[in-house]
């Protein structure tokens, strides 16, 4: 499959890790649009938020559990933004599930 992130967590393309275990790894964006933006994505392949099942959100479950500690080991300290863009009208332009966490400034209020 020509999928970038699943390149990513092969180790096929280097990337700046902030957490990783046997559900997720957790890395920085390469284009930050916050001084903190991170990437957190499951190792199985899931394409978008359309995707997740009965079947596969134990899988999104153990993602959220570990946001906050994410979050915390990328350097935030005052609050975050948690994005998944899905679908078209929300430019999602890698169609393997993943969360921004975006933090380290006092972001914008309009979120669109
Ligand atoms: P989307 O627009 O799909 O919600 O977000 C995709 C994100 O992946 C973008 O913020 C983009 O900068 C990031 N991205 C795309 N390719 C790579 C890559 O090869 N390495 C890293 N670290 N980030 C990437
Ligand atoms: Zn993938």
């Amino acid at each position: 499959m020509d999928c970038i992130f699943c390149k990513i967590i092969a180790g096929e393309i280097p990337s700046n890790k902030v957490y990783e275990d046997d559900t997720m790894l957790a890395f920085r964006d390469i284009n930050p649009m916050a001084p903190c933006h991170v990437l957190v994505i499951p190792k199985t392949h899931i394409a978008s938020l359309d995707e997740v099942t009965a079947e596969n959100s134990e899988i999104i479950a153990k993602i959220f559990e570990k946001i906050p500690a994410v979050a915390k080991a990328a350097g935030v300290t005052k609050g975050y933004r948690l994005i998944s863009n899905c679908g078209e009208d929300a430019c999602q332009s890698v169609k393997h599930l993943h969360f921004h966490i975006l933090g380290g400034k006092k972001l914008p209020e309009n979120m669109a």
